[in-house]
This record gives C-alpha cells, structure tokens and sequence, in this order.
C-alpha cells in the first residue's frame, strides 16, 4: 500500500508538547501539516519549539532543510482551516474527555468523508472517544511517545469498530514517518507502555505512602542498575497531573487499588507538577535535579517492579491486548529500556515471580499485584515459547477477511468448515459488520468464498428459533444483510468453491458475478423440508433465471451441477477445480485494474435499481450517472490510457 497515496495532508490539533513534535515528525517525512490550536500564542510557541528543534536536526545533518520542513507546516487557529481538506486527522489536546469528544464533533463538522480521525490519548478508551464521531471504523488511537521527534514507538490502537483496513493505513503511517507501530488489538486503559507501568506506579505510591522509602532513595537505587532516569524524575518530567490523572482514571476503570494518595492529589491542588511548573517531587527551578547516589537503598527492592510489570504484561496477553514479542518491543521502545518484561521472565523463575506476587498483594494489601491467572496456572513458559493463545480479540469467529493492499481484492470468507459453511445467527451478525468495513474501503473488488469443500450448505437449522415471530425476524435480517451486500458499491464475485445450498446460494445470488468450481452444487432445498427459500431466494432467483427455471428449482429442491446452473444464466463461469482459485483471483485482478471504480459503483447502483422502476426514470437514472462520471479524474485517465495503448491507473477520483 503507497500510503502517500492515501495520506497527503494531516491535521495536528494541539501546538504542545506532543501536538507541535507530532507535527515536526509529519512535517519531516513529507507530509503537508496543519497545526491548530486555540490561540494564536500556543501556535506561535509550537511554531516557535519546532523551528528550534528542525535548527538542531539540521545542524547534526538530520534534516536537508529546515525551511522546506517548515514551509509543510501551516500554523492556524482555525479548526475548519486545519480539518477540511486533512486525510488524517491526529488530536493532542488535552488530556480531559470532554474537551477531546468536543473537538472530535467539531472535526466531523468540516473533515471529509474519509479522512481518519486519531487520538494521541495515554489513557482513554478508544472506543469511546470514536462515538463522538460517525466514522467510528475510521477511528483510532495513534500514540506517540514524548519527545515525538525522538522517540521511535508509536502504538497504534484498535477501537471496538475500528477497521481493519483504518488499522493497516495508520501501520504504514507510523512507518512511513520513520517510526516504528506496534498494533495494540484492544484498547485496554493504558494500553500496552502505559499499562505495564501502571502496577508499578502504584508501587511506588504505596512505598510513599507507608514511609518505606524517599523519592530520592528510590530514583538512586534505580539509576544504580544504569538507568537514565530515576522513576520519581521521570514523574516530575512527565508532569505529575499526568500521572495523578493517569492513576485517577486507573482507579475508575482497573481497580481502585490504583487510587491516588493524598500526598499525589495535593501536589496537584498547589499546582507542583513537576518540571513544566518548577517543582514536583524535585526542585526543577535550576534546571534538572542531582540525585545523590549515595541515598541508593535496600529498603527498596528494584526486582519488586520489574515483576509487577511482568505480571500485567501476562494479564494483557490474557485478554488479547498484544503479543509478548510486541510487549516487550513497545516496552523497550517506549521506555527506552534494555529489556522487555516478557525477556526478563525467561531469567526469572515463575516460581520466584509467583512468591513475589502474593507477598507484595499481601504487603500492600492490593489485588492488583495477585498473580495473572496464566501464572497461577504455571502456564509463563507456554507464554513465553510462543505457544499462547492468540489474541482473543479475532474481530469475527465465522467468517474471515483477508486483504491485499497491492491488488486491492478482498476476500471475504465464510468460516466454519466443519459446519460446510452453515449460516448462523452469528455469521449474518458478522457479515453485517464486515459490509459496513468494506463499504468504503480501499477494496476494488470483494470475493465471497467459502473455506474447505463447500461455499455455504444453507442457513444453519440447528441455530434456528422456536416462536415464528423470532424467525420471521431472522429471515429479515439475513435478507436485509444480503441486500446490503448487493448495494456494496463495488463489485461483489461470489466464488462457489462447492455446495451453494439454500442460503448459501440465495447469499451467492446476492453478489454481482458467480463463478463456480465445475464440481460445485447448486440448490434450494427448502421445500424438502418443510422451509421457503427466506433469504431473497424466491425474487432473486426469478429476476435471474426467469419464472419457469425458478420455478423449476423452489418447487422442487432439485440439485444441479455449475454446468447446469451456468446454463441456467445463475452462474456466469465454471472453472476447472483445480485451477478454480487461481483462475478467481486472475479474474478479479483483471477486473480491479481494468474497471474505473467510479464508473462500476454507478453501473451496480443502476442495474440493480434501475430494474425496479419504469424504463424511462431507469434511463433518466443512467443519464444522471453518465453526469457524475464525466466530472472524475478517472474518465481523463481512461481516455489517456486507451491512446497511449497502456493499463489505466484508476484512482476512485
Ligand atoms: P499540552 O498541554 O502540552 O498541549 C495541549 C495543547 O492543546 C495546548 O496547547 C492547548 O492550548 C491545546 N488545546 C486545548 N484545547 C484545544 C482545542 N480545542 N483544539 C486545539 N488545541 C487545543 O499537552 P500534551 O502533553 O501535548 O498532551 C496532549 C495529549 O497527548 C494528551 O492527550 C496527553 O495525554 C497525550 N500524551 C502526552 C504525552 C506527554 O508526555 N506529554 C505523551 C503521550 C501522549
């Protein structure tokens, strides 16, 4: 995917300490950037940070120009200015929910339709910001680290709707601007860095807290085992708001182990927040504080928050968040540590983990240090071979999606072959999604497939209801999630791979083109047993075939070959078997590249509803649409390509 092609201009809104370096970074790669804020001075002051840090990027020969990077970057303190044209949209206001689900509403006032809406929040849930947009598939959470300019990980969040496709753009994003993406599958609270470092966080409060040991001591014996900074410096370097907030939220949304204690909530009131305002849990007036080594201690014991951070990094592979390779990468990058949790398990012995665990809980008296069931279970070296579970957060569990960016063919494929593909309740739920993600992807053309030896042997009965009403209804959705698919505007091949029975077939008859396997077997048994065709079978099935065929097949429930059915007009190309996949996929190449996108979303729409209606308002339809084409960048290219003899290159502009 040439993401250059999708994203030419971002929108960062927020000039602050993450908004204006988000902006240098996208500048720096190329990218056209507008960079809001509410007032005319925080604009200048980001202005102001990013001219200062491209000088220096300059001089150490990082960056060719300056002036060509800030001439990317247009400053504004409008936000319809900043969005309207933006192909992404990335917010770094602050961090307060209402004000970021207030600009997002604003956003969707002035963004285009397909821009992508992002949020660098450290700790709110995706999923909810994106409800205060309508584009919540195109919603997600892109977030970097302090100081974007230097920092190379940026963990890209997955919402509830967020689409897969939302998802792969925003990783070829964060690449393309030099940094390196780790997909975060579920947007816990705190996501992966955050999160690993929230046990400990509450560690060190709680050693605060119960008198165990001074700030100074603390960040002493840690900088002892070389690290750059000390955890209580780090703090103060952060802003002690953050984390106060961090924690506040931790204590609503994880447990209310994480509630703040007094001394954090009053440095807050008296406005200590660390280095930004002068003073935290250090004196920053002159400049970054000395921490006198001798003050290292034993009464703090530095293992205590590698394990507890072992630990959450266990409960996050539990519930599906990331991988332990992705853990640990985004854990080294984002922290800039030399090893992630998951590596210094493998040192240390579930056992000595488990110990640790129960007697900081006990010490504490907090739960969230038990140990991670997985543990308990004694399952660490299962976790740590790679043989965990993969993440549970598999969006669909019938059906599956596979993409390909370079040819831009999607195959969407029922699941469950075991079952030959049975429809469920639940696959209908799942097909419903998978259109509405698809709708209006990047995609150029969809396969419908089945896996193994069947494409669908019909509705699964076993899943079927008990009151007529209840089934009424779900013959209604299946229908209505049908028709959908068949108002998808861009091309839709069902691949009959092998039996396409009752609602297999009426879901085949709902795509545009069928092409089946030479052994393939086509039929409406419903009548045979008791059933009618309740997935659109007995209107489809008529407007191909005509009424007497119809007739033919409902009535009686007979099965036919492909061969047959290609005689019939239901399917249009039978294909070997064994060459059955390779001949679809060449087929729907030819008909990605060779058809202007524009132009088959209109042709669908026209056909399909142009049927519908008395010729003459059909025809007054199709000179409507013959208008809309004419005004596309992809008519000039067509006409191009056909006199320079060579393939068009279609945009779906
Ligand atoms: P900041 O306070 O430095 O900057 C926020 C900026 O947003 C301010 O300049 C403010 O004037 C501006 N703003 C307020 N309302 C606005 C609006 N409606 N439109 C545009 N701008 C508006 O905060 P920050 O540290 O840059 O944090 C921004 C976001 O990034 C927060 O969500 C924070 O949690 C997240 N984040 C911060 C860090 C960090 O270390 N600072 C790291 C990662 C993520």
């Amino acid at each position: 995917m040439d993401v250059k092609e999708r994203i030419k201009k971002v929108a960062v809104l927020g000039a602050g300490d993450m908004g204006h370096g988000i902006a240098e970074v996208c500048a720096i790669a190329g990218y056209e950037v507008a960079m809001r804020d509410i007032k005319q001075e925080f604009v200048d002051r980001g202005m102001q940070r990013i001219e200062a840090s491209l000088k220096k990027l300059q001089d150490k020969g990082k960056v060719d120009s300056a002036d060509d990077v800030l001439s990317r970057i247009k400053p504004t303190t409008s936000l319809e200015e900043a969005v309207k044209d933006a192909d992404l949209v990335i917010e770094a206001v602050p961090e307060i929910f209402d004000i970021k689900t207030e600009v997002f509403g604003e956003c969707e006032k002035f963004a285009k339709p397909k821009c992508i809406f992002t949020s660098n929040t450290s700790t709110m849930k995706i999923t909810d910001l994106a409800k205060a947009t309508k584009r919540e598939e195109k919603f997600a959470g892109l977030h970097f680290f302090n100081p974007p300019v230097l920092m190379r990980l940026v963990e890209v969040i997955k919402g509830e709707k967020t689409s897969e496709d939302t998802m792969d753009i925003l990783i070829e994003f964060v690449k393309s601007i030099g940094k390196t993406p780790v997909r975060v599958e579920r947007d816990v609270p705190g996501f992966i860095v955050n999160r690993i470092q929230a046990p400990s966080g509450a560690l060190l409060m709680a050693i605060i807290e119960k008198g165990i040991a001074e700030p100074e001591e603390v960040d002493a014996t840690m900088r002892r085992l070389g690290l750059p900074m000390g955890p209580f410096e780090l703090m103060d370097y952060t802003g002690i708001d953050i984390f106060y907030h961090a924690m506040k939220y931790y204590s609503q949304s994880i447990s209310s182990d994480y509630e703040p204690p007094e001394i954090l909530e009053k440095m807050v009131k008296e406005g200590k927040l660390g280095k930004k305002s002068g003073a935290g849990w250090y004196d920053w007036s002159t400049g970054r504080p000395t921490i006198d080594s001798d003050k290292a201690t034993d009464k703090v014991n530095p293992m205590d928050f590698t394990i507890v951070e072992i630990n959450e990094a266990v409960k996050l592979v539990e519930m599906g968040v990331a991988k332990p390779e992705d853990i640990d990468m985004a854990v080294k990058l984002g922290l800039n540590r030399p090893f992630g949790p998951f590596e210094f398990a493998k040192n240390l012995g579930e056992k000595q983990i488990i110990e640790r665990l129960e007697q900081l809980s006990k010490q504490f008296g907090k739960k969230i240090f038990e140990p991670a069931e997985s543990l308990k279970k004694g399952e660490l070296e299962k976790i740590l071979s790679g043989e965990e579970k993969e993440p549970e957060c598999k969006e669909f569990s019938t059906i599956k999606i596979e993409k390909d960016s370079e040819s831009k063919i999607t195959k969407l494929i029922l699941s469950r072959p075991d079952r030959l593909n049975a429809i469920s309740s639940e696959m209908i739920e799942e097909l419903d999604r998978a259109i509405t993600m698809l709708w209006d992807d990047d995609s150029r053309v969809i396969v419908v497939t089945g896996e193994g030896r069947a494409f669908s042997a019909g509705a699964d009965l076993t899943s079927m209801i008990n009151h007529a009403f209840d089934f009424l209804e779900h013959n209604r959705k299946g229908e209505r999630v049908f028709r959908r698919l068949s108002e998808i505007p861009k091309p839709v091949i069902a691949a009959i791979n092998g039996y396409a029975l009752g609602g297999g077939l009426e879901l085949a008859m709902s795509c545009d083109i069928r092409l089946a396997k030479k052994s393939a077997v086509i039929g409406l048994p419903e009548v045979t047993l008791g059933l009618i065709p309740g997935w659109s079978g007995t209107q489809r099935l008529v407007k191909l075939v005509g009424i007497s065929r119809a007739m033919q097949l409902a009535l009686t429930g007979e099965r036919i070959t492909a061969e047959e059915a290609e005689r019939f007009g239901i399917i249009n190309k039978v294909f070997e078997d064994d060459k059955f996949d390779e001949e679809v996929m060449k087929y729907a190449k030819e008909v990605a590249e060779r058809c202007a996108p524009i132009s088959m979303a209109i042709i669908k729409r026209l056909i399909n509803k142009g049927g519908e209606v008395p010729m003459d308002i059909g025809l007054e339809m199709e000179s409507f649409g013959a208008g809309i084409v004419f005004s596309t960048e992809d008519l000039r290219e067509g006409i191009s390509a056909f006199l320079r003899k060579d393939k068009p290159r279609f945009k779906g502009r």
